[in-house]
């Protein structure tokens, strides 16, 4: 795989080494910061859109499917 330009977040552009740690988005494959990191369904995502469509998609790549409560 090809790094897609540097690692920088998503969401504030925080470059990697200054951010700390990035996370890549199980959605859109990006990266993005702790600051910007949005928590849904026990995981995080870049944006809200991404855990939405998260949800929606049913991609659960190790839980059974998640009851909407
Ligand atoms: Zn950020
Ligand atoms: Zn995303």
């Amino acid at each position: 795989m090809t790094e897609i330009h540097d690692r920088v977040c998503a969401g504030c552009g925080a470059a990697g080494d200054e951010a700390g740690h990035l996370e890549v988005c199980s959605i859109c494959q990006r990266h993005f910061c702790v600051d910007c990191a949005h928590k849904g369904y026990g995981r995080k995502f870049c944006s809200a859109d991404c855990a939405r469509s998260y949800y929606f998609t049913g991609e659960t790549d190790d839980d059974e499917n998640l009851e909407p409560e």
